[in-house]
């Protein structure tokens, strides 16, 4: 299972699929990417392999701005319908999220009671729990730092918001997510390989940080908010 997102410049569709493809050895069950261009987002799953999700893809609509996945399921059955990107109730965030949330339940009954789910996963509680803080917070950056503090368990996330078009948020904990550094991109995946094909300059993550990812720059941030800095490292092909 693998994550991968771009933000910058380019065809994010290609470099989307490019990615997941060499996240494939991880193994996987379902597979979906989510861009966002001036129309709104657009998301495409399927059950199965990479390559129907290639199929599936409508390739002639493009964008420069979208999340990827690989799904191994560990929370409701491999469809399409738990397939990752998942969507909040307005459809305003798309996530998408490596891990498991072991107080899915918790946060479900403290905080969505009023939510139709459209999904088994525990993934969808992180997405619509982000739509609910970020209603009673209207803050988008405290709302996702807020939501991550009131999960446990393990996760790599990230997320998309359609009134954001500028930014990818990104959170860890005890599952792999790095953030490659580009020249007027940037982009996140689970592992170097599945973006080595546009960048070698990565930056580590610390369990619990959060991360806006924009076009032109990345601010990593401690769990209260506070900036960290940090020197991105080369990544080789055979290491
Ligand atoms: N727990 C999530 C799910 O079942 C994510 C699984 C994964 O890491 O791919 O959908």
């Amino acid at each position: 299972c693998g994550i991968v997102g771009y933000i910058g410049q380019d065809d994010t569709k290609e470099i989307l699929l490019n990615g997941l493809e060499k996240l494939e050895y991880r193994g996987y069950d379902s597979a979906g990417i989510a861009t966002l261009n001036e129309n709104g987002v657009e998301v495409t799953k399927v059950k199965g392999r990479i390559a129907s999700l290639r199929e599936a893809v409508d390739q002639s609509v493009k964008a420069t701005h979208g999340i990827g996945h690989t799904r191994w399921a560990t929370h409701g059955a491999p469809s399409e319908e738990n397939a990752h990107p998942h969507q909040s109730t307005s459809g305003r965030f798309t996530i998408v999220h490596n891990g498991v949330i072991e107080n899915y339940v918790d946060v479900r009954d403290e905080y969505l009671s009023g939510v139709e789910f459209k999904s088994e996963t525990d993934t969808e509680i992180i997405v619509q729990l982000m739509e609910v803080l970020n209603n009673e917070m209207n803050d988008v950056a405290a709302a996702f730092r807020k939501a991550v503090e009131l999960l446990t368990g393990s996760y790599a996330i990230a997320m998309i918001d359609r009134e954001n078009p500028d930014t990818i948020f990104v959170a860890k904990n005890k599952s792999p997510l790095l953030v490659g550094i580009g020249d007027d991109f940037n982009v996140v995946a689970s592992d170097s390989m599945a973006a080595l094909h546009v960048t070698d300059q990565f930056l580590e993550l610390e369990d619990k940080e959060t991360v806006i990812v924009r076009r032109d720059g990345v601010e990593i941030q401690k769990p209260d908010g506070t900036k960290v800095e940090r020197e991105p490292f080369t990544a080789e092909l055979d290491t």
